[in-house]
């Protein structure tokens, strides 16, 4: 995997960051286990890994994609750092992201974009998406990512691969660089779904040091992804999102959702997997999640408010970069300037929508309008899983899209997360399984599949049967 970091990581740069000395010593001490006849640590013991670069560790930088990070060491490992080094797991290194997880394309990097290997002319998703670029270019056999609103699933979905948010609280938040806390959540990503339920089973469980990790048994993921691959779904009731598979455009619904973004080539393929998903024994449904619409708007008060919040930590004082402290500024100054040079454009958006959405005369506004929609949409999912035992969606509106075609939009950005996000609003966990190629510009294509919370079980039942 180092040889194939050094021969292709140029033209990809999925990571910030390679440690191949430190990888060369865990996969050493793996060995020496294995020679001295112990048994391994676990079942991915000796298996390389790419890690995204908002865990922290404390042997290599981590940076979170922002200058303000640049130069910062962690004094300590993230609770899912520490698990997969005493699984034997191999962190090959760090991998690009946008800036503090804020994106979809990998392009909010402060260190530059990552190219999808499937056509380095386009984005490989984002914010994680060097994890998901690491797998499809073949540089790692599994890697970590988080999902706030779609990080995982959606560069699952553009590259080809398979992503996970679990259910939230699920894996420890630890360690990891918090963006927005009730919504951020780590996950596995990996090539089959048996893979991300392996590494699921590493890094899941529950953790004192994080007070909304869930204090359960972790869902028998591996066992589901095993019984899944014979291929049998009969008995399983699947609903298929009328919101978020094309069908709502017409109900003149809010213009951020519906079915006007969604790729024909992207709709046929979802079709076809809903075929498929009946082929295979299962009972499919339509079913309606009307408050799905509002989703987006509401994550986008949710998510820049407790970023606003989270992102105030970094004051100069604290962490990585302090630009301008020559003995004759203030603090604040010396703040100010950090801030103005440390962040970058879509950060600082954040920050200031968040801002104004928390300030005072706006708060039950905005703020509390967004958690009301946030419960309407729980509600939803309730209802659903009433009827059903998982609901399905295309993962993204579209494929890949062109690295620049979206940077200066901000809303069309936005809209690659349009199916991704009502799981993140209601902490269930959700899965991108590979659907094959859109017919009209040969790009990877994900299935989503959405379950209740502690249902992740299910997801890899239906996902290893599917793919
Ligand atoms: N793209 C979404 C955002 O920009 C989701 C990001 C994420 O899941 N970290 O907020």
């Amino acid at each position: 995997h180092l040889d194939r970091i050094a021969e292709v990581d140029d033209a990809v740069h999925a990571f910030l960051h390679v440690d191949a000395e430190g990888a060369r010593a865990a996969a050493r001490a793996v060995d020496a286990d294995l020679d001295a006849g112990r048994p391994p640590a676990s079942p991915l013991a000796g298996v390389p890994l790419a890690l995204k670069d908002v865990f922290a560790t404390k042997d290599m930088p981590t940076t979170c994609g922002s200058r303000t990070l640049e130069s910062w060491r962690p004094p300590y490992d993230a609770t899912v750092t520490r698990r997969l080094r005493e699984a034997g797991v191999v962190i090959l290194g760090k991998t690009n992201m946008d800036e503090f997880a804020m994106g979809s394309s990998t392009e909010n990097s402060a260190f530059g974009p990552t190219h999808n290997p499937w056509d380095h002319a386009r984005i490989p998703g984002g914010s994680g998406g060097g994890s998901s670029a690491s797998l499809a270019a073949f540089e790692a056999a599994l890697a970590v990512g988080t999902d706030t609103g779609g990080s995982i699933r959606q560069p699952g979905a553009v590259t080809g691969t398979v992503g996970v948010k679990p259910t939230y609280g699920g894996v420890s938040r630890y360690g990891l660089v918090a963006f927005s806390s009730s919504l951020d959540q780590g996950g596995p990503c990996a090539r089959t779904v048996l893979d991300a339920a392996l590494l699921h089973e590493v890094i899941a469980g529950h953790d004192p040091l994080d007070s909304t990790s869930i204090d359960a048994p972790v869902p028998p993921v591996v066992a589901a992804a095993r019984e899944g691959a014979a291929g049998d779904l009969s008995g399983v009731r699947v609903g298929v999102v009328r919101e978020l598979s094309g069908h709502a455009a017409s109900a003149g619904r809010s213009a951020s959702a519906g079915g006007d973004g969604y790729q024909p080539g992207v709709l046929r393929s979802f079709e076809a997997a809903v075929e498929q998903l009946r082929a295979l024994g299962a009972e499919v449904v339509e079913v309606s999640c009307p408050h799905f619409t509002y989703a987006l708007p509401a994550y986008y008060l949710i998510a820049p408010s407790e970023c606003s919040s989270n992102l105030a930590r970094f004051d100069a004082m604290r962490y990585g970069l302090r630009v301008g402290d020559d003995g004759t500024r203030s603090a604040e100054e010396v703040m100010s300037l950090t801030r103005e040079a440390g962040f970058g454009a879509e950060v600082k958006r954040r920050i200031m929508l968040g801002t104004y959405a928390l300030s005072s005369g706006y708060y039950d506004a905005y703020y509390g309008s967004a958690q009301k929609v946030r419960t309407l949409i729980r509600q939803d999912f309730d209802a659903a899983f009433e009827r059903v035992d998982v609901l399905v969606s295309p993962t993204t509106p579209t494929t890949a899209f062109k690295i620049g075609e979206r940077v200066d939009d901000p809303m069309a950005m936005y809209l690659a997360d349009l199916c991704t996000i009502p799981a993140n609003l209601a902490g269930n966990a959700a899965m991108s399984v590979p659907s094959g190629l859109a017919d009209e510009d040969g790009l990877p294509v994900g299935l989503q599949i959405m379950v209740p919370a502690l249902a992740d079980d299910r997801l890899y039942r239906v996902g290893a049967a599917y793919e």
